[in-house]
């Protein structure tokens, strides 16, 4: 690959990975100056992408969303063939045009879409997990909204965490498992591929063995529907996070046969 960090020794720089979803002092709910980010990319031996938050719709008092051209302006010193300017867009029905238009800036290398909100309900808050509906309906309800604004939004790269929802969910039932769901996430995948998308694999539960048996057969399903491509993405807002579970990550891609990619000027590398 040639994401291949020169004169590194340990076992990702050999894969040579780019993290792909790493956010910054510029997102609302990280406190990382982007030089500590860089320095920890750099030791592990990974590439770097900065994906800064666009969200239009939360449920918090910060502001989730970030100056776009003021940090791209701020940020242009650090870009390099490893250190790439991104942003994550709040998929969202409702504001799709302000989206839009936020993330049209030509200096972006890659765009993730990623749902945050379904509907008026935060993911992260127990209201959605509180409606009177089995839980299944309400896992049906995030799938159905996110084919919905994969309908309506084109303006992403590789669509983010598709386990978001298990980080929050207030139900037993934490792991969305492919054949429960067939059906959804095989139009998902289907949408993506015709849209000339990708999905990301996101590591930030791939610590815990049964979520990364469950996201297998998702990457799986995601294979046998015609999806060859993912990018890997920690979702850091802090150093620790920069790059873990790669290592499983790689191993699952592998197994798979989907090939780990990343984005530099909105097109796909490998
Ligand atoms: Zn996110
Ligand atoms: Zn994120």
């Amino acid at each position: 690959m040639s994401g291949v960090l020169a004169g590194s020794s340990n076992t990702l720089g050999r894969v040579g990975i780019y993290d792909c979803h790493v956010h910054s002092a510029v997102s609302a709910d990280s406190e990382m100056p982007p030089q500590d980010a860089i320095a920890r990319a750099q030791a592990l031996g990974v590439g770097l992408c900065f994906t800064e938050h666009v969200d239009f719709e939360c449920s918090s008092d910060k502001c989730f969303a970030a100056d776009i051209s003021q940090y791209l302006t701020d940020y242009e010193q650090y870009r390099s063939d490893t250190v790439l300017l991104g942003a994550e867009v709040g998929l969202t029905y409702n504001s799709r045009a302000a989206s839009r238009k936020a993330v049209s800036d030509d200096r972006l290398d890659f765009i993730i879409g990623s749902v945050h909100i379904v509907r008026d309900y935060d993911l992260f808050m127990p209201e959605f997990y509180e409606q009177d509906l089995p839980w299944e309906d309400i896992y049906r309800q995030y799938f159905a909204f996110t084919i919905k604004v994969i309908e309506h939004c084109e303006y992403f790269d590789s669509l983010g965490h598709i386990d978001y929802i298990s980080r929050y969910s207030r139900f037993d039932i934490k792991n969305v498992e492919y054949n429960t769901f067939r059906k959804e996430y095989d139009k998902i995948f289907e949408m993506l591929i015709d849209r000339g998308k990708v999905l990301e694999l996101n590591t930030r539960r791939l610590g815990d063995p049964s979520a990364a048996k469950c996201l297998y057969s998702v990457y799986e399903g995601y294979y046998n529907r015609g999806g060859r491509y993912v990018t890997v993405g920690s979702d850091a807002h802090s150093t620790e996070v920069i790059g873990a579970n790669f290592d499983i990550a790689a191993d699952i891609a592998k197994r798979i046969g989907l090939n780990i990619c990343y984005f530099k000027n909105r097109r796909l590398r490998v």
